[in-house]
């Protein structure tokens, strides 16, 4: 029997490479869309003949239980949320709403439409925050230090309760930075691949950055929605680190990608104060001994790897649109 499953988030970065990887597996694949967002459908424009949009909200209670009742997942992955951490603070009651409350109106859903569905929630290493001990495990407790962390704390305890109280097989996989060719040009990873690659075809001058010493957990964005079905597989649901385990600075990200493209960085980056963060977070890097161990799972792509098919992709992409960004600068 084909196997269904509903993705909430299904227009973002790791929502489309997640259906993606159902459909691949055969999977019946269902996108709930809020009426919103249906301007913002690029990530998945090529899908639209093989998944099925259906309308609902994570702000409306009825619409997630009518949505549950029509499709009859057997999966649910809710990767949606207010995620952008600057407008957590502009937003905060929002964001709650969304990213934390959402998950509650989807575990009562769950529970009282379909109990037997399995169920996914998208935590975040956000719910570290400030942590005791570097590299944090699923035992290292959670000390958020935005309100988006905070409404991500909330969330992952939400569906642990649900596990416990209710018997569901609800799970939460704590993912850390995951980039990918669909990741915007804010974010310093595609901004670096995206700029070197510019710069290789003659269409910008220089990259300016910010702290180079910033070091992150950079895994695919492939590799983690990988772990997220391998989550819902098993025999018992339970709660998984998903990261690469290693961290890289900006300054190797540079490195990697303009020798990548065979261009010295140093003759290309400025160091610029406007994008630097007064207050950086403590490193935080993910332990994946437990997922390794008991899903057998690890990242597929290398940091180097990851870094050159990014570039490849730019520069694929900026070639077959040469003419329209002559002259252009990456602004972010
Ligand atoms: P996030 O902070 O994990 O959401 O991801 P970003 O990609 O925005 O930033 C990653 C790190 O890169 C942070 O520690 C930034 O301080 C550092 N960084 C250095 N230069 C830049 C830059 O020009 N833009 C951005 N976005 N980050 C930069």
């Amino acid at each position: 029997m084909t196997k269904k499953a509903l993705i909430t988030g299904l227009t973002g970065q790791d929502g489309s490479y997640l259906a993606e990887l159902l459909l691949e597996k055969g999977y019946q694949v269902f996108g709930l869309v809020r009426r919103s967002s249906t301007s913002n459908l690029e990530r998945i424009s090529h899908l639209f003949d093989k998944i099925k949009i259906v309308s609902g909200d994570l702000l409306d209670q009825c619409s997630l239980m009518d949505v549950i009742t029509e499709t009859q997942p057997s999966e649910i992955y809710n990767l949606a949320s207010q995620s952008y951490v600057p407008l957590s603070w502009t937003q905060p009651a929002l964001t709650a709403e969304y990213t934390a409350i959402g998950v509650s109106r989807l575990l009562e859903s769950i529970r009282r439409c379909r109990p037997d569905a399995k169920f996914y929630q998208a935590s975040s290493s956000e719910v570290f925050g400030q942590p005791d001990e570097s590299p944090q495990s699923e035992r290292t407790a959670f000390r958020p230090r935005n309100p988006y962390g905070v409404a991500k704390a909330y969330a992952h305890w939400m569906t642990v309760n649900y596990r416990q109280q209710y018997n569901l097989y609800a799970c939460c996989g704590i993912t850390y930075t995951h980039e990918s060719p669909r990741r915007g040009t804010e974010f310093v990873f595609r901004k670096i691949t995206r700029t070197a690659a510019m710069i290789k075809l003659g269409l910008a001058k220089e990259l300016k950055l910010g702290n180079l010493d910033a070091r992150r957990d950079w895994c695919y964005a492939k590799d983690a929605v990988h772990a997220m079905w391998m989550m819902l597989q098993q025999e018992q649901p339970d709660d998984f680190i998903i990261a690469s385990g290693e961290t890289h600075s900006v300054r190797d990200l540079v490195e990697c990608a303009f020798n990548y493209v065979d261009l010295n960085w140093q003759d290309y980056v400025v160091v610029d104060p406007a994008f630097y963060r007064p207050d950086e977070p403590v490193q935080l890097v993910g332990c994946i001994y437990k997922i390794k161990a008991e899903l057998s799972w690890k990242p597929q792509y290398s940091f180097k790897q990851l870094v050159e098919l990014m570039v490849d992709h730019d520069l694929q992409e900026l070639r077959g649109k040469e003419s329209h960004v002559e002259g252009a600068l990456v602004s972010t």
